[in-house]
């Protein structure tokens, strides 16, 4: 099939080309983002390979299906920048890649914690000025904590399986319950009682209407004092301007997120010479006990691999008309 890849990065190109060894699909890249503008692009194509950041709206996908595009093919798991139902309406088969590296998402969180507790970050700095001294740098033993897990899907779960091993006391909160965790002695509780009694939350569960800024004020004021929070999900799952809030009171007393509400004005660029157009960030950044980093959790290189691996195999399959479980319906 003759593919156009959109929002290509630099990284990708040589994991695409890897699982592509015998040519069998004809892949051409471009850097830009498809949307209603750069949809010219997607003409003489069969397919077009997409990320979260192309916007694959209704007017979009109505020109795509002029071009006589068959397959929406994602290199993500989330797909909530494609209208499904305008695909549909079209005849546009949409595939994605619902799971690649759940590991890569947990070890990711656990580094936010660490770096948060440990202050590895401060130390390095500091060490490189030739000071050499302890004031600040003092941290708490994860062994014996209570760390609350709000969602044990894929990524929920392997981080589950990393806090057992630390000697935590893991609790956890679903709609659906693990009895595999549950066997491990992962403890299923109510959002308040994990709310109440966790020293550490980290949030696993997807963005919906039902959890969007399920972590508000009213949550915080449930949770211990001084609680860290860990986001490696979706960044409206928090609300912002409280957890500033929180963190201006001592409620929080440590936050460490991986995404950000309004991250798509922001991440995945190199703004250093511009002014951030987004004033929370700004000031979540002035909190010595806030750690950002720009959605890179899932960005390793047996992630990347496998992303590469399921968007290749997403193309054959959908050319020889194999079901396929990726398959958006
Ligand atoms: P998953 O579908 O395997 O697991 C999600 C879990 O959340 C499920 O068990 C589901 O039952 C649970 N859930 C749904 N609604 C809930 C609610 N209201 N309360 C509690 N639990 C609820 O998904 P996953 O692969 O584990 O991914 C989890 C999230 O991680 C994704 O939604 C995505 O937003 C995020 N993610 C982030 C990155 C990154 O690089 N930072 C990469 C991949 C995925």
């Amino acid at each position: 099939m003759k593919i156009a890849i959109f929002s290509t990065k630099y990284y990708e190109k040589e994991y695409l080309n890897k699982h592509n060894p015998k040519g069998l699909h004809e892949l051409t890249f471009f850097d830009v983002a498809l949307n209603s503008q750069t949809a010219n692009l997607a003409s003489g194509f069969d397919a077009v390979c997409v990320q979260l950041t192309d916007i694959l709206d209704a007017a979009t996908i109505d020109l795509l299906s002029q071009y006589q595009i068959k397959l929406i093919d994602l290199r993500s798991a989330g797909f909530d920048n494609v209208d499904v139902k305008a695909a549909a309406k079209n005849n546009i088969k949409v595939f994605r890649v619902p799971a690649y590296s759940p590991q890569a998402i947990a070890e990711h969180a656990v580094a936010l914690i660490l770096t948060l507790d440990r202050k590895t970050h401060k130390a390095y700095n500091r060490v490189r000025e030739n000071n050499f001294s302890l004031q600040n740098l003092m941290g708490f033993n994860l062994y014996g904590k209570t760390v609350g897990v709000v969602g044990t899907g894929k990524i929920g779960s392997a981080f589950c399986n990393i806090m057992l091993g630390f000697g935590c006391t893991v609790l956890a909160h679903d709609i659906v319950e693990s009895k595999v965790l549950i066997t491990k002695g992962v403890a299923y509780t109510s959002l308040d009682k994990l709310f109440q009694t966790s020293d550490i939350i980290s949030i696993h569960c997807p963005l919906t209407p039902n959890t969007r800024h399920l972590f508000d004020k009213k949550a915080f004021e449930k949770m211990k004092k001084g609680v860290m929070l860990i986001n490696t999900s979706r960044g409206a799952l928090i609300k912002t301007a409280d957890a500033i809030d929180a963190l201006k009171n001592g409620m929080i007393g440590y936050l460490g997120i991986d995404v950000y509400e309004g991250e798509e004005k922001i991440f995945f660029r190199d703004l250093s010479s511009t002014i951030v157009p987004d004033d929370l960030i700004e000031r979540l950044m002035s909190f010595n006990n806030v750690l950002i980093t720009p959605h890179q959790a899932f960005f390793t290189k047996e992630a990347l691999d496998e992303i590469a691996r399921i968007t290749l195999l997403n193309f054959t399959d959908f050319e020889n008309g194999t079901a396929s479980e990726n398959e958006i319906r």
